[in-house]
């Protein structure tokens, strides 16, 4: 039986956090036996933020421990470092010259990315989606498990290998179609700073690789409010973000005790706040302990890098002989 191909990636610009984590790699893991799975660490789109060259490498190490540590298995996916298959790129110029400034412009990562560094709205930040739907399409993906965050962007993934194939008038790329854990609503994991999405440039991630006593501080001085006055009422957003978190990491019961609590005005959000900080250990401790013994070996990290690299080139390079083909790249010798 051929297996759904799957493909999804992360930064290596920081820790991985539970927005990493819940968005992407445990859909990935749920994927991992019935769907053939690519995943890979997205270094060359971490260059839209200049990192240095020893921050990169250490930022590729890393998250291929922490991929490693949370369950990704080589032996059944493939993992990879983007810039190990050069082809991508390749792809990538070709849909850019179908790709539009004025939809590039409208995207809001692309807004979002221009207001944060202002004094670095480079190129590649502009044309970001372009290069993920490469990495996306140069599988023939039929489903990527990545966050809400990420949906315009595959919503452009979409986009582009529809255009190409009505271009050339062939079906060389399926629409890819996001990936849920639970069939659901693609997911955003928020911040414990009020407002907002958890994100590694955000600065307000709750990382895996992070020691209990380190998670117990940060949850204990998440943003809240003076607490509820009347019973049921609206509850504000740093609030509401604590509980979605809690619906993430936590039991059911355990949710409705402090939903309870919060509408009858009894809520104590210091009590909350201790349940967040244990659940969330509860789930990130295994993992962390797993990654420090990874880290330690190099040796299985470059032949994981290695093996993943090999495979990850074997469909790429299938898939770009295929478009040059169909672009009318003949040989000429
Ligand atoms: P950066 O700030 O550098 O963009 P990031 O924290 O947003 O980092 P990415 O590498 O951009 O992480 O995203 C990797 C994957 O994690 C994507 O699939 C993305 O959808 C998912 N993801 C990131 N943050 C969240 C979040 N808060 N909730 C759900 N999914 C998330
Ligand atoms: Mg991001």
């Amino acid at each position: 039986m051929i297996k759904p191909i799957v493909v999804s990636g992360i930064r290596p610009t920081g820790y991985l956090h539970l927005g990493n984590y819940y968005g992407a790699v445990r859909n990935f893991l749920r994927m991992q036996e019935d769907y053939n799975c690519y995943f890979f660490i997205a270094d060359i789109h971490s260059l839209t933020t200049h990192p240095t060259p020893e921050n990169l490498q250490a930022g590729v190490k890393q998250v291929l421990a922490e991929y490693l540590a949370c369950g990704i298995d080589p032996e059944k996916s493939t993992i990879f470092i983007q810039s190990d298959v050069p082809e991508v790129c390749e792809l990538y110029t070709f849909l850019n010259m179908n790709a539009y400034l004025g939809e590039l412009e409208r995207t809001t990562s692309f807004k979002e990315k221009a207001r944060k560094q202002p004094e670095n709205v480079n190129a590649g930040l502009l044309t970001y989606p372009v290069l993920m739907a490469a990495d996306i399409i140069i599988h023939k993906a039929e489903f990527v498990p990545v966050g809400k965050d990420q949906e315009q962007n595959l919503e452009m993934a979409r986009k582009f290998a529809g255009r190409f194939n009505r271009m050339y008038k062939q079906e060389v790329f399926p629409i890819p179609r996001p990936f849920t854990f639970d069939g659901g609503d693609m997911i955003k994991v928020p911040g414990l700073d009020g407002s907002g999405k958890m994100g590694k440039s955000e600065g307000n991630g709750v990382f895996l690789y992070e020691d209990p006593k380190e998670i117990r501080k940060k949850v204990m001085r998440a943003v809240t409010d003076a607490g509820p006055t009347e019973p049921n009422s609206k509850k504000t957003e740093p609030v509401e973000n604590l509980f979605t978190l809690l619906k993430i990491v936590s039991t059911p019961d355990v949710v409705d005790h402090f939903e309870k609590a919060y509408n009858s005005c009894e809520i104590r959000y210091g009590d909350l706040k201790k349940q967040l900080a244990e659940d969330i250990i509860a789930v990130t401790a295994p993992i962390r302990e797993r990654i420090l013994e990874i880290l330690k070996d190099d040796a299985y990290l470059a032949q994981v890098a290695r093996i993943g690299a090999e495979k990850a080139r074997e469909s790429a390079v299938r898939t770009l002989q295929e478009v040059k083909e169909v672009i009318g790249f003949k040989r000429l010798f």
